[in-house]
Parts: C-alpha cells; sequence; structure tokens
C-alpha cells in the first residue's frame, strides 16, 4: 500500500499552461476587422490574450503573455468612432478604471463602469465591451 500522499498544487506555484480557448470575432461595418484570439491556463484559468488585426502582428504566443487577467479584471474592447476609421484596442480593465485616450470628442473621462461597459452614457462616440459575452462569437464594434 502507497502512504504517497498526492499534494494539491497550490495555484501560485506552477508554470503556466495555455491551452487555445476561444475567439472572438470583431466585425466592423459588416466586415471583420480583426480577430481575438483567447489563451487560458488549464490550471489556473487565467486567460491572455492575442490580437490579430490588419498591420498589427503581435507574438504574444511565442513571447508569453506579458498581462493576464484575474478574477478582478476582464479583457474589454475600447472602441472610438470619432474619426472616420473607427479605432479600437484591446485592454484589461478593473471596475473604476480610466481609459487614457486623446481624442477630440472626448467629453469626460473615459471610465469603466458597472459590466465592464463605459460609464458615461452620454458619450456617443466611445464603447467599452467585455469580451466574455462574445467567446466564440461575433462583435459588433458600432457604437
Ligand atoms: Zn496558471
Ligand atoms: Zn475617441
Amino acid at each position: 500500500m502507497s502512504t504517497k500522499q498526492e499534494q494539491p498544487k497550490a495555484k501560485a506555484e506552477h508554470q503556466h499552461d495555455f491551452r487555445y480557448y476561444a475567439c472572438v470575432n470583431l466585425w466592423d461595418n459588416g466586415e471583420t476587422t480583426g480577430v481575438i484570439d483567447v489563451w487560458r491556463c488549464t490550471v489556473c484559468h487565467v486567460k491572455g490574450i492575442e490580437l490579430r488585426a490588419q498591420g498589427l502582428s503581435n507574438l504574444a504566443t511565442e513571447t508569453g503573455f506579458p498581462v493576464l487577467d484575474s478574477p478582478e479584471s476582464n479583457w474589454v474592447v475600447f472602441v472610438c468612432t470619432a474619426q472616420e476609421q473607427l479605432r479600437y484596442e484591446v485592454l484589461l480593465v478593473h471596475l473604476g478604471d480610466v481609459v487614457e485616450h486623446e481624442c477630440v470628442e472626448k467629453t469626460g473621462p473615459i471610465k469603466v463602469g458597472s459590466g465592464y461597459r463605459l460609464e458615461n452614457s452620454k458619450d456617443k462616440f466611445h464603447k467599452l465591451q467585455s469580451i466574455e459575452p462574445f467567446l466564440n462569437e461575433t462583435m459588433d464594434l458600432s457604437v
């Protein structure tokens, strides 16, 4: 009979084991403008992302994921439609964070409100959207 006890792996003491988890298609005016690849650690479930978009090559999967989420944060897409060409970026934010953004149509701080949405509902040029409801779905970036 073995007396060897299986030690439960402490979540803080492991090498993250990332597996491809899901993708989010980003949709702009009827066309795919980018794809977010989401990778998740099989042990602790933290998620890292990689954005595939025109003119952008992110080598996150080769270099590891420098930024990872936590139970207190979410990956969100931040959209600005102030210019003719829609602009967006993928950010890791916490509730209450203020997104740094230079813009002619900025009417106030871009603050992350409840549900990881833009707190200022009067802002018609910007949008924040958590990627969580859109895993393996298409997210329309229009504001
Ligand atoms: Zn992990
Ligand atoms: Zn803007």
